[in-house]
């Protein structure tokens, strides 16, 4: 991805774990790459299709300067976030913040930090089979909206369908969204549970009846897998309810594991089902 680059900006600011670093002061020099798509500015000659680097710097300074953390480390991954959020084109950020005057009584160039920070791009299907099905499914993507970390960018249909699991219970309203996200997988899952919880879910029976379930169904393309969380979603291929949605706002998206789109899932899925019908008659 193309860059916008922002070497040794000095910055006299409070940051430390001594007193006095933090009465006293001192220079810290920041580093930061800015990936963004610099293609339409190029073409343009036009600033306001590009992020301006001024802008940038006078952001970082005004960050460093008003804020006071211990550690570098935090200063780091706030003023990324902030950066993120902030300056809409700029899509991954790597910081660096030195330290030359560092309280080391060594001789020493230098201690720095450096972290790499990004939007991830994500897909949640949710649903709701409990009272006023499409008030909790709303509420919930209001919230997933206001987290100051999530970005909801696009929102299926909703969509009726009978339950799935082999639990006897009422009909589910279903659908996805897209959303852009600076949380990690596992802060993302947190964040649904949390959700959840507030819409009043209790976790009885499994696949039992909810009041809104909210599943990550991708994470960019990140194959993972540990104790609670598995994306891709395990379950999708066989879940029209998941599939439908989804084939509404990204048909061509593909699975990262078996290379299949949205779309040729679907229509797999249908397949196998329409013959399992045939079959039983
Ligand atoms: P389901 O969503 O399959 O109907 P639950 O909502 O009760 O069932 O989820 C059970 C558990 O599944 C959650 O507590 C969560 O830890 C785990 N889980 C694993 N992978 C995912 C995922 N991709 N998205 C959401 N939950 C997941
Ligand atoms: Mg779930």
């Amino acid at each position: 991805m193309d860059q916008i680059r922002i070497d040794n900006l000095c910055v006299f600011a409070h940051h430390g774990v001594f007193d006095f670093e933090t009465r006293q002061g001192q220079n810290f020099y920041v580093n930061a790459v800015l990936y963004t798509d610099l293609h339409k500015a190029g073409t343009s000659d036009n600033l306001q299709d590009s992020t301006n680097y001024g802008e940038v710097c006078e952001f970082i300074n005004e960050f460093m300067t008003t804020n006071t953390y211990q550690l570098i480390e935090t200063a780091a991954e706030q003023m990324a976030k902030a950066i993120l959020l902030q300056f809409p084109l700029v899509e991954g950020i790597t910081l660096e913040i030195k330290k030359p005057s560092a309280p080391i009584n060594l001789p020493f160039e230098s201690v720095s930090v450096r972290i790499e920070r990004s939007w991830h791009d994500g897909y949640l299907s949710f649903g709701s089979n409990m009272g006023e099905r499409e008030k909790y499914i709303r509420e919930g993507l209001k919230k997933l909206e206001e987290h100051d970390s999530c970005k909801l960018l696009e929102c299926s249909k909703l969509l009726w369908t009978k339950p799935y699991g082999g639990v006897e219970q009422d009909d589910f309203l279903n659908g996805a969204c897209r959303i852009k996200t600076l949380l990690t997988p596992q802060e993302l899952l947190s964040l649904l549970h949390e959700i959840e919880q507030e819409a009043g879910r209790e976790r009885k029976i499994h696949w039992g009846p909810r009041t809104l379930d909210l599943d990550i169904l991708f994470y960019d393309d990140r194959i993972l897998e540990s104790q609670d969380l598995t994306i891709p979603h395990p379950d999708m291929g066989n879940r029209l309810f998941v599939l439908e949605p989804m084939n509404e706002i990204a048909p061509f998206k593909h699975h990262p594991v078996t290379g299949l789109t949205i779309r040729q899932m679907l229509e797999k899925l249908k397949h196998r089902q329409d013959r399992k019908l045939a079959g039983d008659k």
